[in-house]
């Protein structure tokens, strides 16, 4: 059989036309909030039920990392996110070298990278400030780049990459089946009652993703602790070496590191039976964490002092195990699940997010190859998609898992041992960090 007549029929793939890394669409630049400006350009059929080739389901960092890498291959989406504007608060993400891997093959590496510092290293600390143990990364391998990253900041990046008409804001998803009508399209249905049936669909929907229940996977499960983050700010500059500061506690531990040039990320990790009542008053969220860091390094607290109520928040940590024959594939026919959707994970080897950007570009290029080469079909792209990441995912989410175990243990012998012999006698960066290596094709940009 030719190759071409393995695309379905009728499959007309939104082909637009790509965007220079340095170019803004007009809308962007004429600085119109993106809530005020987005509408999903589509074909509305008589029923009343719109036409979408591809539908992205949420507007994260997987969905809109998605559909600037589709776009580079040429290839248009429609992005649905549920809250009225991009997600404004947060605090920020680090990013590894495999993360800046993927910012540069979808175009937005060089402008991310005037923005945030680069960390040259980490150094280990006690809970009394004795220093344990410091490395640099580039002492280990010359080629790591460690940067944290304001979410704001990248989302807003990313969606400044596509065409204003990409994103559709106020659309969640209420349910999904497979379409009785059309061909074997899916039927979207969103808050408001309207329809979309999607020739494709790529779940970016987060932890708790309604496509990924729809389509038999098991919740997360709360692994037993939860973090408290935050963004310290200040405006006249902050003071601390670009670097990453862990200390480490008896089932409590923290880190800090510098962002920009003004501000300042920083966690706290603790033990918690339960993940507690949603609190969402940032006076109680500030009481908690101080009282977890009483005595701990006055640096730790000074950062939290220096954070704007806006930014701080509480989350309980979960992932879910991607057992093979246990756990459903990723992808169903044409419908798949791309980044937390698929895969939620600790963020302990601060990986969930890299993740979710190499899914993104190795989605798109099986994509560009079923639906611009035809060398394969659309579920073959995805079913290929599922094969080639579940062996990078599943050890990730395990490992991430066990180190935070690890991490969190409170047994005063155990604390004893680690801070005294494993972390300054034992432990080297490069096996560490063995992970942040990953290689991909890269994309064709059209
Ligand atoms: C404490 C903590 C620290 C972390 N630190 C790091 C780190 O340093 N480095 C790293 O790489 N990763 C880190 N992560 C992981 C990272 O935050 C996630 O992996 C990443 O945000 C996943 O992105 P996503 O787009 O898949 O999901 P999300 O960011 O959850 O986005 C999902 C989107 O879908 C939308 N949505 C949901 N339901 C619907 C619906 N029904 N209809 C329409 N839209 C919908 C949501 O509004 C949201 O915009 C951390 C996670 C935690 C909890």
């Amino acid at each position: 059989m030719m190759a071409s007549q393995l695309i379905p029929q009728k499959w007309h793939p939104t082909v637009t036309p790509s965007r220079r890394s340095s170019e803004r669409s007009p809308a962007a630049a004429s600085g119109v909030p993106r809530s005020r400006r987005s509408s999903v350009r589509s074909t509305v059929a008589a029923s009343g039920v719109r036409k979408e080739d591809i539908v992205i389901v949420g507007g994260g960092i997987a969905g809109l990392a998605t559909a600037v890498a589709l776009q580079r291959v040429g290839i248009g989406s429609v992005v649905l996110e549920q809250a009225e504007s991009l997600r404004s608060g947060g605090t920020s993400l680090t990013f590894f070298k495999n993360g800046w891997k993927v910012f540069d093959a979808i175009g937005v590496g060089d402008e991310l990278r005037t923005q945030f510092l680069e960390i040259q290293g980490m150094v280990v600390k006690s809970e009394d400030g004795r220093e344990l143990r410091s490395f640099r990364f580039k002492d280990e391998d010359e080629s790591q780049e460690v940067r944290a990253v304001e979410r704001r900041t990248l989302l807003e990046t990313l969606a400044n990459r596509l065409p204003p008409s990409a994103i559709s804001f106020s659309s969640k998803l209420k349910t999904i089946e497979k379409s009785s009508s059309h061909n074997d399209d899916t039927l979207l249905k969103l808050e408001d009652d309207s329809l979309i049936s999607a020739k494709i669909v790529i779940a970016c929907d987060g932890i708790r993703s309604p496509v990924a229940k729809w389509m038999g996977f098991p919740d997360p499960r709360y692994v037993g602790h939860c973090a408290f983050r935050g963004l310290g700010v200040y405006p006249n500059g902050q003071p601390f070496h670009p670097r990453v500061t862990y200390v480490y506690g008896r089932g409590v531990r923290a880190g800090y590191v510098p962002v920009s040039p003004t501000k300042v990320y920083w966690f706290v990790c603790f033990n918690s039976p339960s993940p507690g009542p949603k609190i969402t008053d940032p006076s109680i969220l500030r009481q908690e964490t101080e009282k977890l860091l009483q005595h701990w390094p006055s640096e730790l607290l000074s950062i939290i002092k220096s954070t704007p109520d806006d930014t701080i928040i509480r989350t309980p940590l979960v992932d879910r195990w991607l057992w093979p024959g246990i756990t459903p594939p990723p992808s169903s026919g044409k419908v798949v699940l791309v980044g937390d959707a698929w895969h939620p994970m600790t963020p302990n080897l601060g990986q969930g997010a890299c993740c979710a950007l190499e899914d993104a570009v190795v989605l798109a290029k099986n994509l560009a190859e079923a639906m611009k080469l035809g060398t394969m079909t659309v579920e073959d792209a995805l079913r290929s998609y599922g094969t080639r990441r579940w062996p990078r995912i599943f050890p990730l989410t395990v490992r991430a898992n066990l180190v935070g175990a690890l991490l969190q243990l409170d047994n005063p012998l155990v604390c004893s041992l680690r801070n005294n012999v494993i972390l300054p006698k034992l432990v080297r960066l490069g096996p560490i960090l063995e992970h942040t290596n990953f290689d991909f094709e890269p994309l064709q940009v059209q």
